[in-house]
């Protein structure tokens, strides 16, 4: 079955069902898939990106390969074991078949495509099969291929895995290898690099499509997601309004000018974990706002950067006491405060 089929029978109304929300995320992704077409997914660290990625591959049917470690199809095997006979077969599920890469200045085109071992090459010959090593996207053979901050890898890289994509062979070296290999394809970018300097080439991003995934739509949603994601600590009650009202600072610092970064969901969970340790250190049963309080510099301090023009004046940690009394002055005002 090809991964169109598939996500053609999987269509339900929440066919990504690890994640919580994002339902205009998910249609994009989807009718993406269903063409078969390559994606970025533009969004900020921590909205659920490899979580997305993953539930792609776990909708990829059970298959029958070879345990070689590359998913060679045993009509078809495409890696030097499997062409010398020496593989047995196995039952994988999509989940098994998630190869992670991240983009990074150092990774080299021959971790992404392989390599010749020169000895090997020696002993069979310089264009036998038997000399390559093949890479990481091989292992992605019949799964996803999550390529994460694909723009931070090399130019080089970028140039080769566009080779894949267009003329499903790549040359390393003076080699050209046929990479008959079959993969989803998913990048992600974050929104600063899409908008900033780190670009793509025009080139390579006429290949993909761009799906933006952004924060939870709604304080209600992140809700939910921090509820079911965090650690819930035994007998120690965590009263819904003031975690909304914590949601509700945290989504108002995604909006504060004077930041350049944003706390993303991990802060959130982070959040709801630390203030329920705290009240149990502070042996109480119940989350009062200072165990709030208490694990804010430690949660989110570092996730948050302040713009060029405050960071000299004034601390991050310092800066959220200030906003967190402010904003729960107003709370208190409004009422809002439990
Ligand atoms: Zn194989």
């Amino acid at each position: 079955m090809k991964p169109q089929e598939v996500f053609m029978e999987n269509l339900t109304d929440d066919t990504f069902n690890d994640i919580i929300g994002q339902a205009q995320t998910k249609k994009q992704l989807l009718s993406a898939l269903i063409m078969g077409r390559h994606v970025i997914v533009v969004g900020y660290p921590g909205v659920g990106k490899t979580t997305l990625a993953k539930n792609v591959a776990k909708l990829l049917p059970e298959i029958m390969v070879n345990d070689c470690g590359f998913n060679c199809d045993p009509q078809n095997p495409i890696c030097p074991r499997c062409l010398n006979k020496k593989s047995k077969h196995i039952k994988i599920k999509g989940e098994r078949r998630f190869i992670r890469i991240q983009g990074s200045p150092d990774l080299t085109v021959e971790d992404l495509i392989g390599d010749i071992d020169p000895m090997k090459a020696l002993e069979f010959g310089p264009l036998s099969i038997e000399a390559f090593t093949p890479g990481k996207i091989f292992k992605a053979n019949n799964g996803v291929l999550f390529f994460d901050e694909i723009n931070r890898a090399p130019e080089k890289l970028q140039n080769a895995l566009l080779q894949v994509l267009e003329e499903g062979r790549v040359t390393i070296g003076s080699y050209d290898i046929d990479l008959t290999s079959d993969f989803i394809l998913i990048s992600t970018m974050n929104p600063e690099d899409f908008a900033g300097t780190e670009k793509l080439s025009e080139v390579f991003l006429d290949r993909f499509d761009i799906i933006i995934m952004d924060y939870p739509e709604s304080v209600s949603i992140e809700k939910n997601i921090v509820t079911i994601k965090g650690e819930k600590l035994k007998g120690i009650i965590f009263d819904d309004q003031l975690l909304e009202i914590i949601l509700k600072f945290i989504e108002s610092l995604r909006h504060n000018k004077d930041l350049e970064r944003a706390p993303s969901v991990r802060a959130s969970i982070g959040l709801y974990e630390r203030a329920q340790s705290n009240a149990f250190i502070n042996k109480r049963k119940k989350v009062q706002l200072e165990d709030i309080y208490e694990s804010m510099e430690s949660v989110l301090a570092h996730r948050i950067k302040l713009k060029a023009s405050l960071r000299y004046t004034i601390k991050p940690e310092e800066y959220l006491a200030q906003q967190f009394k402010r904003y729960i002055e107003e709370s208190e005002k409004s009422g809002d405060l439990p």
